[in-house]
């Protein structure tokens, strides 16, 4: 199966272009939604069906749905971005789906096909297409999710129904006020991911577990929390919901080292995308390992220049400072480094269509 047929019920109480204009100058993030949404359900006897586009608005669950209890969810976020000429195109939509699979795998749900995946984007996008910004630096962030809504309460099997829907949502620049390098708090109470759990699949219940350590993050006078390796609680895994990178040396040769996928980082997209561009731009990289104290070390001899978390929301942003319960450092002269930024301006040009995109990333809508 490749197609669905999608059912359109046109929202008649749109925003008004007036009121959208207003929302659109100052988007702020996931706080404002767009007329549409997208619907397909899945039964295990049916697959996937009644898949429909209809007004955004509140859905009904039963109180027993199995989501509500074991968290069976998964999610996903791209964002789409206007073009100079007016056109609409999404980031690499095709590399979403791939991962929501592999999370609905890791999740025990069903997996949905690719096509049917990014057809329900498009038709989305194309829908709500007034409401993709035409300000350099906002797109329209979209979020594909999917959740089990048998009514269940047993707690020995997967559900046999699920609900995938596509919200979006306009969002501003993420940093308007300029970048400004965040402070980073180390983590040894809290864990994000273990060996053998979810850390790799898109899944709530990996935030759910995070809010905690935020919060403590927070409490220190940080601006994220950085996740550290379950076992040993010293090698670095991720920043946040962003995945690192940490660039060697300056000049002619850089180098860039990020954490390897070892079943307990979330595999990014952007973090993928910086993998491909930096090699092209004659920047080194390397999949591999590092601890707090190399991280330090680095730091303190120089030979480690910069440091910053990347995903889809920031697209990168930049380190500026760590702190622990028994250590605190500085990374470079605390400000934005000249790798990150050539980096971010690359990836930001291809999205918005000033960069020749040989990789095929993007993704044209309408
Ligand atoms: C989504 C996410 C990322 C970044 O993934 P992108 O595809 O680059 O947006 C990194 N870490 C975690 C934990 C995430 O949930």
């Amino acid at each position: 199966m490749s197609t669905l047929d999608f059912e359109i019920i046109r929202n008649e109480n749109p925003v008004s272009a007036e009121d959208r204009a207003g929302i659109l100058a100052d988007p702020g993030w996931g706080q404002h939604f767009t007329d549409h949404m997208i619907t397909i359900r899945y039964h295990k006897t049916k697959g996937w069906h009644d898949a429909k586009l209809q007004p955004y608005g509140p859905i009904t669950l039963d109180p027993a749905a199995q989501v509500l209890h074991y968290a069976q969810e998964l999610f996903e976020g791209l964002k789409a971005y206007r073009q100079a000429d007016g056109s609409v195109v999404m980031f690499r939509p095709f590399a979403n789906a791939a991962r929501m699979n592999t999370s609905a795998k890791r999740m025990a749900m069903p997996e949905i096909p690719e096509e049917v995946f990014v057809e329900a984007l498009e038709l989305l996008v194309s829908t709500d297409r007034d409401w993709v910004p035409t300000t350099e630096g906002h797109s329209l962030y979209l979020r594909p999710f999917m959740f089990a809504t048998t009514r269940l309460l047993g707690v020995n099997q997967p559900a046999d129904e699920y609900l995938f829907m596509i919200i979006a949502s306009p969002s501003g620049n993420y940093y308007a006020r300029g970048i400004k390098p965040v402070t980073v708090w180390l983590s040894q109470d809290y864990t994000r991911a273990a060996p053998g759990g979810t850390g790799a699949a898109k899944t709530g219940g990996n935030y759910a577990a995070s809010f905690a350590g935020q919060a403590q993050a927070v409490a220190h006078g940080c601006d994220q929390v950085v996740w550290l390796d379950a076992v040993e609680h010293r090698w670095v895994e991720e920043v946040g919901s962003m995945n690192l990178m940490f660039v060697y040396g300056s000049g002619a040769q850089p180098r860039i080292l990020t954490p390897a996928l070892t079943g307990t980082l979330l595999p990014g997209i952007t973090r993928d995308s910086m993998l491909t561009l930096a090699p092209d731009l004659g920047i080194q990289v390397e999949e591999g390992k590092i601890n707090i104290d190399e991280w330090q070390h680095g730091c303190e001899s120089g030979e480690l220049t910069e440091v910053f978390g990347c995903g889809t929301a920031a697209i990168i942003s930049p380190v500026g400072a760590v702190k622990g319960a028994d250590r605190a450092w500085t990374i470079g002269d605390g400000e934005p480094g000249p790798i990150s930024m050539r980096l971010r301006e690359e990836l930001i040009g291809i999205q918005f269509g000033r960069r020749p995109d040989p990789y095929n990333w993007v993704h044209k809508v309408v």
